[in-house]
């Protein structure tokens, strides 16, 4: 059986959810899934604006924010923040990571639920915080960095 093409997606019937919520399915909200549908990791929402621009010049920036809050309370995405605070959104968030930013070189990458678990373990054992790492990012010195000084 040739299911090419039909698989089904979290996006599925994403209108009717939204529509659920209150927002109406128009064409530029359209156009917000098409392109969170065709993104892997982050966007920030800046990025995503100038790529619903690039296909739909009509589109508003507060649509694009409105339709963004209500994606992450559908579990679609969730945000985090970078190193200067800007928000990034995950797109169809699934294991724990964290963000790792050198402050020296400005290289940025990722821990994965491994890692980013035990760091929220030695928190929680020291004095009970549960931190959520995947909303921020750990600013400091990479090891080239660290070794240089
Ligand atoms: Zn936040
Ligand atoms: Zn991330
Ligand atoms: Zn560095």
């Amino acid at each position: 059986m040739d299911t090419a093409g039909s698989l089904p997606t979290p996006w599925d019937a994403v209108g009717e959810r939204l529509r659920r919520r209150g927002l109406r399915w128009t064409p530029q909200r359209s156009t917000v899934i098409e392109v969170l549908a065709e993104s892997n990791g982050h966007i920030t929402a800046a990025e995503l604006v100038e790529r619903c621009r690039a296909r739909d010049p009509s589109t508003i920036p507060s649509t694009v924010y409105r339709t963004l809050d209500v994606l992450e309370e559908l579990g679609l995405l969730r945000h985090g923040h970078g190193a200067d605070g800007r928000e990034e959104f995950h797109v169809l968030p699934g294991s724990e990571h964290g963000h790792l930013h050198c402050s020296e070189c400005g290289a940025t990458w990722e821990i994965g639920e491994a890692q980013a678990t035990g760091v929220a373990a030695a928190l929680r054992s020291g004095d009970g915080f549960e931190i959520d790492i995947g909303h921020v990012t750990l600013v400091g010195r990479c090891r080239e960095c660290a070794e240089r000084a």
